[in-house]
């Protein structure tokens, strides 16, 4: 404990000098309560903003290679990939706190990209057949696992799932369309989110009830 002789008071904490007269202290400081934190030398806001510029100079230089020798392949697939990358650090940025939301959203962007690059390569179908009902699974086990493991209410994260089977029926647009070349997983995921629904409908109802209720309020 530090002591003013000035004053005659005896000060708690950590002070430089006396809070009253601003005179000089006697005796030993006491221990800072609170851990200082190193301020980290290129804060997350900067880091950010560095690569969102890098990216800039990135895609305006590619538009020069364009205009210089014309479209290539190799330069629209780094352009894509550059762009692909930034949206993935700013969700994990921007989803920093939550990561839940934050590998859902960054699957969905997944599926997103899968899509989009098998559309631009003649779409063969690969993404809608395999990867996107891979990934729709994913998502409903990752969020299960990711609440049991941090043992987080159902209410916190059911909307998740509600959400994962209602857009798992999009799979079945393609298979109307016959954009589908192999229908069958598709068709077996959205039955086994729909089992799971139904499950949560039935054994959770008050949950998604009230995290409805507060989602669709909102
Ligand atoms: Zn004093």
């Amino acid at each position: 404990m530090q002591y003013c002789p000035k004053c005659k008071i005896n000060i708690r904490g950590h002070k430089t000098c006396c809070p009253l007269c601003q005179g000089q202290l006697q005796g030993e400081p006491e221990k800072n309560p609170f851990p200082v934190l190193a301020k980290p030398k290129v804060s997350n806001l900067t880091f950010f903003r560095i690569c969102t510029f890098i990216l800039i100079l990135l895609e305006l230089s590619l538009l020069l290679v364009r205009y210089f020798a014309g479209p290539q392949a190799w330069s629209t697939l780094l352009g894509l990939s550059a762009v692909i990358a930034w949206a993935d650090l700013w969700i994990a940025s921007y989803f920093r706190n939550n990561i839940m939301k934050m590998i859902v959203v960054q699957l969905y962007l997944l599926m997103l990209i899968t899509l989009f690059f098998d559309w631009n390569t003649g779409m063969h179908g690969w993404s809608v057949a395999w990867v996107i009902p891979s990934l729709f699974l994913s998502i409903a086990i990752t969020t299960v696992i990711i609440g049991k493991n941090k043992r987080l209410p159902l209410e916190t994260y059911v909307m998740y799932l509600f959400w994962n089977v209602v857009f798992s029926f999009l799979q079945l647009i393609a298979v109307r369309l016959d954009r589908n070349p192999f229908p069958a997983p598709a068709v077996v995921s959205t039955f086994l989110l729909l089992v799971l629904g139904a499950a949560v409908v039935v054994f959770r109802f008050r949950a998604l009830k009230n995290a409805a209720g507060k989602w669709f309020s909102l």
